[in-house]
């Protein structure tokens, strides 16, 4: 079984530095007696990088990434520097493009006493799994949409290939899950079917590999229904999956729900590649000032830790991971320890040794 394990680190622009050095520490420490080792390799990349050099991802950044087992990343791009062409700087685009990272998860957990706009009902938790495909979808046309003098167009695809592979991942996680006693066992396909005949065909599609999960229930949810009860109730979701465009939109709904960015993590996930990043971009506006919320770093770490411990089988890192979630939680859910985004005037540092206090 394989133990030692590189991560590709690309700590970027703005306050990415900031809040993925203390991640790093974090690691170290949760990791410092298992049975398994992380090595870090740091790769330079990002919207400062192209300005220095003219290059935003190099050839050899991307090529020790691709041979690394897992990618951490924090934030990448900056408003006033740009491509020729007008377009912000996005390597992690890239990334998704070149490693076919078609899953982009999104966990949306509520704990308890957590700075979250819901009022929670006695004995109700937020524990959602939004699974948005990102390499299709109305994203495809990206930037290459027709535009005439009388009329824009945007192309919207959903291929065979793609959703069955988006529709295993969400079952197989579900299940995951459901083992673990987070969810219920269900998977909900988010869509328009009523509208679009590549949203029907989309569901026919998701309907086909429920019939391959038994074990797992399953059912469909308009997209405008399901933002209502994202608000209206959001405890009654286990997985949910969706297009590239509906869950973009959603999933910030989802990062609202959780009180903010600043604690809203995310993993983008292919057959053979992942890139784990929190949700919210560089915040050049606070960047150098140390107040940056780490939260959603440290907490897209931990869902790094857990494919890597699902994917190579190893309890004792299922177990960090989770350790490292919960000590989050218990920072968070005590409220004490908080930056200026969730209403204190907490660090980045003191957040950070916050959450190794909890981990001890
Ligand atoms: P992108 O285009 O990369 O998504 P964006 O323009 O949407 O970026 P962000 O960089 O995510 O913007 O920042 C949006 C707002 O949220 C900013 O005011 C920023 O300061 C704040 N913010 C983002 N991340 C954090 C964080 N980790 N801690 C505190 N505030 C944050
Ligand atoms: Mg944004």
């Amino acid at each position: 079984m394989q133990k030692d394990f590189d991560v590709a680190v690309f700590e970027g622009d703005g306050i990415g530095p900031e809040i993925m050095a203390p991640t790093i520490k974090i690691l170290n420490q949760l990791t410092k007696h298992s049975d398994y080792s992380l090595t870090f390799r740091h790769l330079p990349a990002g919207a400062a990088h192209y300005a220095r050099t003219g290059q935003s991802l190099p050839e050899e950044s991307l090529a020790t990434a691709a041979q690394c087992d897992a990618i951490l990343l924090s934030a990448m791009g900056l408003p006033d520097v740009r491509y020729p062409d007008g377009t912000e700087i996005s390597p992690q685009i890239t990334l998704r493009k070149e490693f076919g990272l078609f899953a982009g998860v999104r966990p949306v957990r509520v704990a308890k006493g957590h700075l979250s706009p819901i009022k929670l009902p006695e004995g109700k938790v937020i524990d959602f799994v939004l699974i948005r495909e990102s390499t299709e979808g109305l994203f495809y046309s990206q930037g290459k949409g027709k535009v005439s003098e009388d009329e824009a167009r945007e192309t919207l695809v959903i291929t065979r290939k793609t959703s069955e592979a988006l529709f295993r991942f969400a079952f197989e996680l579900a299940a995951q899950r459901k083992a673990r006693g987070e969810g219920v066992g269900r998977v909900t396909c988010v869509d328009k079917a009523n509208v679009f005949r590549a949203f029907a065909f989309f569901r026919q599609i998701f309907d086909e590999v429920a019939a391959e999960f038994p074990g797992i229930k399953s059912d469909h949810a308009y997209v405008d229904a399901t933002a209502l009860w994202m608000v209206q109730k959001p405890w009654e979701f286990d997985v949910l999956v969706t297009e590239n465009m509906f869950g973009d939109i959603l999933s910030d709904l989802g990062a609202g729900l959780m009180g903010g960015l600043g604690v809203a993590p995310s993993a983008d996930i292919g057959s053979q590649h992942a890139v784990f990043q929190p949700c919210h971009g560089s915040a050049p506006d606070i960047a150098g000032l140390g107040k940056a919320n780490p939260t959603a770093m440290i907490l897209s770490a931990a869902m790094m830790l857990e494919w890597l411990a699902t994917t190579h089988e190893n309890p004792e890192m299922l177990a960090d991971a989770m350790r490292l979630r919960a000590a989050v939680e218990d920072v968070s859910v005590l409220g004490e320890v908080a930056t200026p985004d969730f209403g204190g005037q907490a660090s980045t540092a003191d957040v950070a040794s916050a959450i190794e206090s909890a981990l001890q």
